[in-house]
């Protein structure tokens, strides 16, 4: 028996060795008979902190042509985070939601299920303050590392794969990024991410509208990173016609997702925003009380 397995196992080695990157491709979505079953994952380097995104960055991430990655931020919604969840479900498709820390506090629920689908999580602060580059880099810091806090928090009970979906990514929000903020963000090895385009869903426009800014906006560039808000009903009422309108147009989708050891190597950083998955359930509580409990000063106090 033994032997068997382990000669399956050799097989299964060498047959994944020779197998192209993005064979899982081929398969096909069992409710999207026009999507791949699985969406193909980009790698993203964090070592350092690099800053990715086109529309603001010299450096963007590793995208074929014609291919996009999905991005939500603000949420968790309790209104309309899971039907966007749904719609990519049904697509077949893996997003990454930047999450704010208040609203990963107040629906830990919605956090977990984003988790459990398989999307990736990175952090959006904690409480949302457009112009964090004016506060003071002690204030900037709190928001950045309460919005880690909240998001592993709302997670800490959840299984290690759902833990592990937390990736050392963040946005900025309203992309008013600073560089000392990067540069202590780099220290601690999490990435900065901006995009290549938005379809303005936070704009007071009509579904319809968001629906053909996005679609103009990616035809422009090509391939990239594109800003959503799963707070926007707006948003979630166009997503599956976009998605579908996308793939009939030759784009495909990619998750965005840590490079192997990243989450790691920022847990290993000296001050880390981010905690190794591995070690969660060993750590005395008391080590941990201060990152996973932050205080409930009010968000308006901050800014
Ligand atoms: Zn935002």
């Amino acid at each position: 028996m033994k032997t068997v397995l382990a000669v399956v196992g050799i097989l299964a080695v060498l047959l994944g060795a020779y197998l192209p990157a993005r064979a899982e491709e081929a398969a096909t979505c069992p409710t999207d008979a026009t999507a791949p079953a699985e969406t193909p994952v980009v790698r993203v380097p964090t070592e350092g902190g690099p800053a990715y995104g086109g529309m603001q960055y010299p450096r963007t991430v590793n995208l074929g042509p014609k291919e996009v990655a999905l991005t939500f931020d603000d949420g968790p919604n309790p209104e309309n985070t899971r039907r966007i969840l749904a719609i990519l479900d049904r697509h077949c498709v893996k997003a990454t939601f930047f999450m704010v820390g208040i609203y990963a506090e107040k629906h830990p629920d919605i956090v977990r299920e984003v988790a459990a689908r398989g999307h990736t999580i990175g952090t959006h602060t904690w409480s949302h303050p457009n112009n964090l580059r004016h506060f003071s880099m002690a204030s900037a810091q709190s928001q950045i590392r309460r919005g880690f806090a909240a998001v592993e928090s709302a997670l800490a009970s959840a299984p290690v794969e759902s833990r592990a979906r937390v990736a050392p990514f963040f946005r900025f929000p309203g992309l008013n990024d600073s560089g000392h903020l990067i540069s202590w963000l780099g220290k601690r090895n999490i990435a900065t991410f901006s995009c290549e385009f938005g379809a303005d869903d936070w704009r007071a426009i009509s579904s319809a509208e968001v629906r053909r800014r996005g679609l103009r906006n990616i035809a422009y560039v090509g391939r990239g990173i594109l800003i959503l808000h799963d707070t926007k009903p707006r948003t979630a009422d166009m997503l599956s016609s976009f998605i579908i309108t996308l793939r009939q147009q030759g784009y495909t989708f990619a998750q965005l997702v840590p490079q192997e050891g990243a989450r790691d190597l920022a847990a290993a950083a000296p001050d880390p925003l981010i905690r190794p998955v591995h070690k969660a359930e060993k750590e005395p509580s008391a080590t941990l009380g201060a990152v996973l409990k932050p205080s409930l000063e009010p968000a308006t106090a901050l800014q």
